[in-house]
């Protein structure tokens, strides 16, 4: 049996029961491959099952609010893939009538769409022979054939795919792309994999040579951004406050208390001078006190965001007025969520 043959026998005794899996509708395999880009199976699943209930069509998806899919997609980071998902939705039914891209190259068009889901979706719905490339493949491939070239550098990225490729079955492509991610989520895992059970252990060469550690090789990391967000957090007195839509960045079109940012951590007197605090309370008489200082870091991929929470009372409400309701219902980043949760404004 070849390499292909081998894992499509694995997975169909030993995959996973998962709800995209029992549908070859491009609609659900797409969502399911946006929300399962950077995230795992288990946290994923909650997402897809309230984003199929929400928008059971790709006309329901595009004609949502932005907020209503930034609020659904809360939680689960890396917000730009759920504004591509609805910018693409919308572009599916007004463009193409509805009709979901059915080629690989069609479906490279769709914002937020690169080449490892354009692949997926090409090969599990229309049975289009092109391999997918992600981190379990590439640490499939990187192990059985004892590769060391880095899976991050340019060379890397177009060795593997080549070879992906190659070893494809063009017959069953969406059988066997799966099955080699599947066996690299649960056989081949990143930590102690199950080589005694493995059933290509004859051939691997990372196993007969002792270096599955060292497999894959990646390149170092990009150095980490330190940031400092201090949040005002205006209470009037007769209970209203300020949220302000972010217009760029990670957490674009999400909503947060007005920020004052930093180069370093900064204290009451230093907040009092910038510019956004005097802007917006001027002189009004405050009432100022640090109400949540984290000292560990909320971390983004390539930074670490240290957050301050200051609570500031004031008797003028002549920029603020939205009541803690209306807060309530806004899309917002992980980091205010979690405020909000534990100092419950009402
Ligand atoms: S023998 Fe071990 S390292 Fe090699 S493919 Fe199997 S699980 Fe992966």
């Amino acid at each position: 049996m070849n390499f292909s043959n081998q894992l499509i026998v694995w997975y169909l005794h030993n995959k996973r029961s998962l709800p995209w899996r029992a549908t070859n509708n491009p609609y659900y395999i797409w969502l399911s491959e946006i929300i399962l880009q950077q995230t795992r199976v288990d946290q994923g699943m909650d997402y897809y099952l309230k984003f199929v209930e929400a928008f059971s069509t790709v006309y329901e998806l595009a004609n949502a609010s932005e907020e209503e899919v930034l609020k659904l997609w809360q939680g689960l980071g890396y917000y730009s893939r759920a504004r591509n998902l609805h910018f693409s939705a919308k572009y599916i039914v007004n463009d193409l009538n509805g009709v979901f891209p059915s080629t690989y190259n069609e479906l490279l068009k769709l914002k937020g769409v690169g080449d490892y889901t354009a692949s997926a979706v090409a090969s599990i719905c229309f049975n289009e022979p092109t391999a997918v490339v992600d981190g379990n493949v590439y640490r499939v491939l990187a192990r059985y054939f004892g590769i060391e070239t880095p899976i991050n550098s340019t060379k890397g990225v177009k060795e593997f795919k080549n070879l992906a490729q190659e070893l494809i079955d063009t017959k069953n492509s969406g059988t066997h792309n799966q099955a080699i991610m599947e066996f690299g989520a649960r056989m081949c895992k990143p930590q102690n994999p199950d080589c005694e059970i493995c059933p290509l252990n004859n051939s691997c060469i990372a196993l007969s040579k002792k270096i599955i550690k060292e497999l894959p090789v990646k390149e170092k990391k990009i150095k980490v951004k330190k940031r400092y967000f201090n949040y005002l957090v205006i209470q009037t007195d007769n209970d209203l406050t300020k949220m302000v839509k972010r217009e760029k960045g990670i957490w674009k079109n999400m909503y947060q208390f007005p920020l004052v940012e930093t180069l370093c951590p900064i204290n009451e007197e230093e907040l009092i001078e910038s510019e956004l605090f005097k802007s917006l309370l001027g002189t009004n008489k405050v009432n100022l006190k640090l109400l949540q200082n984290n000292s560990k870091p909320h971390k983004l991929s390539h930074q670490h965001i240290y957050s301050k929470f200051w609570l500031i009372k004031t008797n003028s409400s002549k920029n603020f007025n939205q009541t803690w309701q209306v807060v309530k219902q806004l899309p917002v980043p992980v980091l205010i969520d979690n405020f909000l949760n534990e100092f419950n404004f009402n």
